[in-house]
């Protein structure tokens, strides 16, 4: 076994455990393996574990594995998108996990040859260093979304904060959870809203248990070859 097959099976171990803890399918949880800090090898690894959803959060490192990887699997960007670079990105990607503004939803529309799935981006822990709307901005910025074809707001997404705290990461992701419901009630036919991005290496098992569809996994999956990639 590989090194990366070694950890997908702990890390399924303790995504089913916490599917189990809170009442929920097996196939509830997606994991998207994060790989911007790796290189095409080890991505490939991944790949050849039986993962078919991969993250990464730089155009640069999009394009690279793109053009190595010619394997049938769906690509996450999980970064902030600079709106000068949407054009590269948009068109070889499944899935955005970072609309948080207008002028990017503007540039998604102007660039996209088909609609595209995404996340919008919630900073509910208000910390300053993090991208994404307040809570409170979210339900009106989706509204706003309702005249741009090209976008399908599938879901919330959030980082936790950096804490060792697990009732504020717990709180953090069940406020984002009850925010998602409200939307998803709404039944608007761009934002159906089922989703929830959530939960890292660190706090993936409290992230299902708040009822995470989609976990971004990178260090616990496949280590860190380059030191300083956030
Ligand atoms: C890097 C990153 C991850 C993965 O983080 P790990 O702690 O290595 O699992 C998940 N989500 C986002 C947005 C990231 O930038």
């Amino acid at each position: 076994m590989t090194n990366v097959q070694q950890n997908l099976e702990t890390i399924k171990d303790h995504m089913n455990a916490a599917l189990s803890r809170a009442n929920r399918q097996l196939s509830d949880a997606t994991i998207i393996a994060v790989t911007k800090a790796v290189s095409v090898e080890r991505t490939v690894e991944v790949i050849e574990a039986g993962l078919q959803h991969l993250g990464e959060n730089r155009p640069e490192g999009l394009n690279k594995k793109l053009d190595a990887i010619q394997s049938d699997v769906k690509w996450h960007y999980i970064g902030t998108l600079q709106t000068r670079k949407v054009k590269s990105v948009i068109n070889h990607i499944d899935f955005l996990h970072s609309l948080d503004r207008i002028s990017l939803a503007e540039e998604i529309e102007k660039r996209a040859t088909s609609t595209k799935d995404c996340f919008v981006q919630v900073n509910v822990s208000e910390e300053q260093s993090k991208h994404g709307l307040s809570m409170e901005n979210v339900e009106s910025f989706i509204g706003e979304l309702e005249k741009y074809s090209r976008i399908r707001v599938i879901g919330l997404m959030t980082m936790a904060p950096n804490t060792d705290d697990e009732n504020i990461i717990r709180n953090v992701f069940r406020n984002l959870k009850q925010l998602q419901e409200k939307i998803a009630l709404k039944k608007i036919s761009n934002a159906p809203c089922t989703e929830l991005s959530m939960g890292m290496s660190g706090d993936y098992e409290i992230a299902i248990e708040e009822g995470a569809t989609f976990v971004r996994i990178g260090t616990a999956l496949v280590g860190k070859e380059r030191e300083g990639i956030q």
